[in-house]
């Protein structure tokens, strides 16, 4: 049997258009969501990959809740079909709080979703104003007691820092709620500043008032800090969780594994080790239809990933992980170990490169000189 690949479904829907967002997401509603969904069940329906067993099951976006469940359905069995489930496959749909209720999470979880990742975002509703986010922050409580009720058990909370107005107390308040829901999982980031975004726009006029880079540093090590002390353990450097509730999708990404993507705009990267193709699929939903109709120009963009560059980006991303990048399988220079573990970057005396908590600050810098 052929080896077990993550499987990502890109949902490009929208209520409406943050501020901030660079995702390929439309707020389009109606006759192009149903046009949509029925592509993306053809294009995995003639997938060269289908017969590759699932390893873990990703809906993003956009946001997977906005479709119907019904249209949810539909994806997942296609998916499942093509993919069958290795046995424990982690199954994650994204989803935004003000999308969703009791009976779309129990339809979610009776359709074999095992995971949900909430962008919650922030608990303070000026925030998600401010953010251009369609829920407010009561809606964060009662989509986890929503979902908890569902039987999920494996729930991710997405949270921002450095948002425009936000105090180093604001933000310590928002972990302080966050840990009041106890989520298995927590992603933490901080806003960056994408080309082609209103916020963007405002932030070239000056319009945007951004904490500046000490407070920034001083809120990542709050949430450091703060998940340390409730068992949160930081396994990426913006990614904390409980013992076994790492996610492994995310994993197979960092770890620089297969992932196959569909959907408009959907990343896939497959083939063996040196002979590897990373592409991307048409974005506009409208072109993306009419590409699985025709069955050409399905694929924007592709390159062949050689060995350099498959290096290259293994360091780039194993570096942010925890658990290390092995010196033999991306061949490290011992020098640059030593000069980095001197300037306190790097842990030493380990058979692995890790980031000490100081290089966790520098994790561009310190890929960089490795690789
Ligand atoms: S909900 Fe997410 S994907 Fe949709 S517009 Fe907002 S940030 Fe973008």
């Amino acid at each position: 049997m052929s080896d077990p690949i993550a499987v990502y479904l890109h949902v490009p829907f929208c209520p409406s258009k943050c501020g901030y967002c660079d995702f390929n997401s439309y707020a389009m509603d109606g006759e192009i969501v149903e046009r949509t969904v029925a592509a993306m069940v053809k294009e995995v329906n003639q997938s060269p990959h289908r017969g590759r067993p699932a390893k873990t099951v990703f809906f993003g976006g956009g946001t997977p809740t906005f479709i119907a469940a019904e249209q949810s359905r539909r994806l997942l069995e296609a998916v499942l079909s093509a993919h069958p489930p290795i046995e424990g496959c982690e199954i994650t749909s994204e989803a935004n709080p003000g999308t969703v209720d009791i009976p779309k999470f129990n339809e979610l979880r009776s359709m074999g979703f095992n995971r949900i990742s909430l962008g919650a975002q922030s608990f303070d509703t000026s925030d998600l104003i401010r953010l251009g986010r369609v829920h407010e922050a009561s809606h964060i409580g009662r989509a986890v007691d929503a979902a908890r009720s569902a039987g999920f058990h494996n729930l991710n909370l997405d949270l921002m820092f450095g948002l425009p107005g936000q105090s180093a107390a604001a933000w310590q308040r928002n972990l302080d709620l966050a840990m009041r829901i106890e989520p298995e999982h927590l992603s933490l980031y901080c806003l960056t500043i994408e080309p082609n975004t209103r916020y963007y726009r405002l932030h070239v006029r000056g319009m945007l008032d951004l904490p500046d880079d000490d407070v920034q540093t001083e809120m990542y090590d709050t949430a450091c800090e703060v998940c340390d002390s409730r068992g949160y353990h930081q396994y990426e450097i913006s990614n904390f969780a409980k013992p076994g509730k790492e996610c492994r999708h995310n994993l197979c990404y960092w770890r620089g594994e297969e992932y196959v993507g569909y959907g408009p705009g959907a990343v896939g990267c497959v083939g063996p080790s040196g002979d590897r193709t990373r592409y991307t699929n048409t974005k506009h939903p409208d072109r993306y239809c009419q590409a699985v109709d025709s069955r050409e120009g399905l694929w924007c963009d592709s390159e062949h990933l050689d060995k350099t560059t498959l290096r290259l980006e293994r360091i780039m991303l194993g570096i942010r992980l925890n658990e290390g990048l092995p010196k033999d399988a991306v061949a490290l220079d011992v020098a640059t170990i030593e000069h980095l573990e001197r300037k306190g970057l790097v842990e030493p005396g380990l058979s692995f490169v890790r980031l000490t908590t100081k290089g966790r600050h520098y994790c561009s810098d310190v890929a960089l000189e490795l690789a």
